[in-house]
């Protein structure tokens, strides 16, 4: 036994001599090269990839005149409308003085409880609070929207970006970009003008501006920079989208739309007064987002190394097809047989079979309930000659020896027997006739007698193989059970030549009738063929 480290174990492959199975193979291979190099390309898998940081300043222009009941007309202008966004509440309802809280406020009042039960109005009494008077009340947005005309507004959008592992500055506002070019430029068809017209934003997100502009709303400004850094594909723009970010369907919503509040304080008699604005508007969140990529070897490698395991596709696909019966009938051959060797347990009882009338070995599982000639054929093989006993056959031929006639006469034909000479037997292993079907018995041939039974020739053989033995002559000669065993031998190496790997051949019934009827058994007693000698050995048969 070898040592397991002085050893090295490798694959056996199977080449299969197809034109059909070799093309496939290639185009299959070709295919999968073609989708990996597409996908390389498509999403840069060879590039190093980096996030994208960014800053934004946002500038509006743009001026509107609005008229606010009791108060005219009122101009507003950038200082006016331009308002840092805001997070987005009525009175607690209270019975006695108890109810109340001192100095607390709620998310739904309107300012710091006294602690005071007081009377709001016929039926209800609440909780008194610490406010500026009168409180808010209107809670419903005034139609249409009081600056409807925010539409022809612009909002110049300043995006500085920062690639940190390439150390790649950008900005959106790009180096060829001058004065002129900014005063001038429109987004309908110049799609990286970096100055945007409100209303054009909201229509590109698929929303009308007038309706919006009633409950307010956000909307999405989305820049995306995905850079090629490489020096030949070298390209970094930013690409521009819209989307509304909030719900808008505003009888689905609790708190529809974007608002908040502000107010305008004056001093009337040394009395604070101020003027509480609730804004319904529109608020424009800039989100930025990108990577950029840059040819890196060590991606490229692991990408490689990631699409290796594809090209298996192939070897299960055609190993699916040639496994497949009806591919194989097709093309005539079983190649699932020629890949997959089975190696049987000695001890099983795994026979061969070799019948005149056909080329290949069969390889066949014996049943001590089942005649041999209707054994399930496990495996198909070509036969293997055994060239020494070619050499000896092809001598032996040679020399002029008289053929004998056929002594057997034909016996009763068994219905599984196909050249009329096999006799039956109390052993179903046993059955097994020389053919498939009807002909002439490989028994009755001249060769039969020349190769299996011609004593001189046994003898011979014998004395070769064991030189130092008796001459025949001088002794009473070999015994019959030894020159029997020899016969046997003899007719397994012609027909068989080398027997397939760890498999018994079995000798047709005929055969062995012919054999023991010209070298016979003293007490006219076989052991048979029997599963305790079908084992993986030449000499098999009694
Ligand atoms: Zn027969
Ligand atoms: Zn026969």
């Amino acid at each position: 036994m070898a040592c397991a480290l002085c050893t090295y174990e490798t694959n056996k492959l199977v080449r299969i001599h197809s034109v059909r199975l070799g093309s496939l193979k290639w185009s299959l291979n070709a295919t999968i090269l073609l989708g990996i190099c597409l996908v390389m390309l498509w999403n840069r898998k060879y590039q190093h990839f980096d996030q994208v940081v960014s800053s934004v300043t946002a500038k509006v222009k743009g001026v509107a005149l609005m008229h606010l009941p009791g108060q005219g007309g009122v101009v507003w202008d950038v200082a006016d409308y331009s308002r840092p966004s805001q997070p987005p509440v009525s009175g607690r309802l209270c019975r006695h003085d108890n109810d109340c809280d001192t100095s607390t406020w709620s998310q739904h009042s309107n300012g710091i409880q006294t602690g005071l039960c007081v009377k709001f109005d016929a039926l209800t009494r609440t909780c008194e609070v610490t406010a500026w008077c009168p409180i808010e009340t209107k809670t419903r947005p005034p139609r249409p929207a009081v600056l409807a005309s925010a539409e022809n507004f612009t909002v110049l959008i300043k995006n500085n970006i920062r690639f940190p592992a390439f150390n790649f500055i950008r900005r959106n506002i790009l180096p060829e970009m001058d004065d002129a070019y900014l005063r001038s430029c429109q987004r309908a068809n110049d799609s990286l003008c970096p100055i945007f017209r409100l209303g054009d934003v909201v229509r590109q997100a698929g929303q009308n501006f007038s309706q919006m502009a009633v409950e307010g709303g956000v909307i999405g400004i989305q820049i995306k920079w995905d850079c090629n850094l490489d020096l030949l594909t070298r390209r970094c723009l930013p690409r521009y989208s819209f989307r509304r970010l909030d719900e808008n369907e505003s009888n689905k919503t609790l708190y529809p739309g974007f608002n908040f509040r502000f107010a305008k304080y004056n001093m009337v008699d040394g009395v604070e007064e101020r003027t509480l604005y609730k804004a319904f508007g529109i608020r424009f969140d800039i989100l930025v987002f990108g990577q950029a990529g840059k040819f890196s070897i060590i991606q490229l490698v692991v990408y490689i190394g990631s699409t290796l395991s594809y090209y298996a596709l192939t070897t299960v696909l055609m190993d699916w097809l040639i496994q497949t019966s009806c591919y194989s009938a097709d093309v005539g051959q079983n190649y699932g047989e020629k890949k997959v060797e089975s190696v049987e347990d000695g001890k099983k009882g795994v026979l061969s079979v070799s019948y005149v009338d056909q080329d290949h070995i069969r390889v066949v599982k014996m049943s001590l309930k089942r005649r041999l000639q209707d054994a399930n054929t496990v495996a198909v093989e070509t036969r293997r000659e055994d060239a020494g006993h070619v050499t000896m056959a092809v001598s032996v031929l040679q020399a002029q020896v008289d053929p004998r006639p056929v002594l057997k006469p034909d016996t009763e034909r068994q219905s599984w027997c196909g050249c009329g000479r096999c006799t039956a037997s109390a052993l179903p292993q046993e059955e097994l006739c020389c053919r498939r079907s009807e002909g002439p018995c490989i028994s009755s041939s001249a060769l039969f007698e020349r190769l299996v039974l011609h004593r001189p020739l046994l003898e011979a053989l014998l004395l070769y193989r064991d030189p130092l033995s008796p001459a025949p002559a001088a002794t009473s000669g070999h015994s019959t059970a030894t020159l029997r065993h020899c016969a046997y031998q003899q007719y397994v190496a012609w027909r068989f030549g080398v027997p397939p790997a760890a498999t018994c051949p079995a000798i047709p019934r005929c055969c062995v009738g012919r054999i023991r009827e010209e070298f016979p058994s003293p007490d006219g007693r076989y052991s048979g063929f029997t599963l305790a000698n079908a084992t993986p050995a030449i000499t098999t048969q009694d």
